[in-house]
């Protein structure tokens, strides 16, 4: 299927229509941007890495029942997807403190929980995403409670996953960030991306990390991590 029109430019994607009114493609940039769009750059690379490797990831949860927006690769930057409307919260699950948790609840990185905390962001950039709850979420009707629970149920279950994945490849899976659409049906489904951008990935033996920590604290070899990442991917797939 080929691109019509784009419909959409973010931070780090654009999406396009096709002919089909349930599909369209996402096409992935090298931008990147972190502290709310005050620090801008370039990781180069980066939209082939988070392209693929989101792909490899949502397969594998579809390989597990979990339903998401992948439908086929259409060359290394750009994907066929199933079109959906997002559902405006950043679902957040936290394996380890890191980040905004570590910083707004004053402990250190590094804190491995007994068992995933979740929180919800409201995904406005006017406001600046701030924090909210599920009751919050209803009450601005973002989604039903119904719709609330499916989401809670899908992000502790793709967690799950994704972390026993990342085990094996001696990476530990600290934190994830994630977004569900609405089908044309109401169904609800994973969608946006899984990478180095919306998740944090410590080695496990060295807790180096392979994210995009890297560049928002200005660490260095950014591209070589997210490379690294890739590379352990593919070969535990191959
Ligand atoms: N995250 C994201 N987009 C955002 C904010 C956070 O993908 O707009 C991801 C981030 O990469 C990390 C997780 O969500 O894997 C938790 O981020 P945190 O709340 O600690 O915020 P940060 O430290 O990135 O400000």
């Amino acid at each position: 299927m080929d691109k019509e029109k784009q419909i959409y430019e973010g931070k780090a994607k654009k999406v396009y229509s096709t002919s089909d009114p349930d599909c369209c493609i996402v096409s992935y940039k090298d931008d990147a941007t972190a502290f709310d769009g005050v620090k801008k750059g370039t990781i180069a690379g980066k939209g082939q890495v988070n392209n693929q490797m989101s792909n490899m990831l949502m397969q594998l949860l579809e390989s597990e029942g979990i339903p998401t927006h992948f439908i086929s690769e259409q060359n290394p930057r750009e994907t066929l997807v199933r079109k959906v409307s997002i559902i405006p919260l950043e679902v957040i699950i936290r394996n380890v403190s890191a980040g905004s948790f570590a910083k707004n609840y004053g402990v250190d990185e590094g804190i491995v929980f007994d068992e995933p905390t979740i929180e919800f962001s409201y995904k406005s950039d006017e406001l600046h995403d701030p924090l909210i709850n599920e009751y919050h979420a209803v009450a601005l009707k973002l989604a039903s409670k119904e719709e609330i629970d499916t989401i809670k149920d899908l992000a502790f279950r793709i967690n799950d996953i994704l972390k026993d994945f990342m085990k094996k490849i001696n990476v530990d899976l600290i934190d994830i960030k994630l977004e569900f659409g609405r089908t044309s049906d109401g169904t609800i489904i994973l969608a946006d991306e899984i990478s180095p951008d919306t998740c944090r990935f410590w080695d496990s033996t060295t807790h180096e990390k392979l994210d995009k920590d890297r560049f928002r604290r200005d660490l260095g070899g950014v591209e070589d991590a997210y490379q690294e990442m890739m590379r352990r991917i593919n070969d535990q797939q191959n």
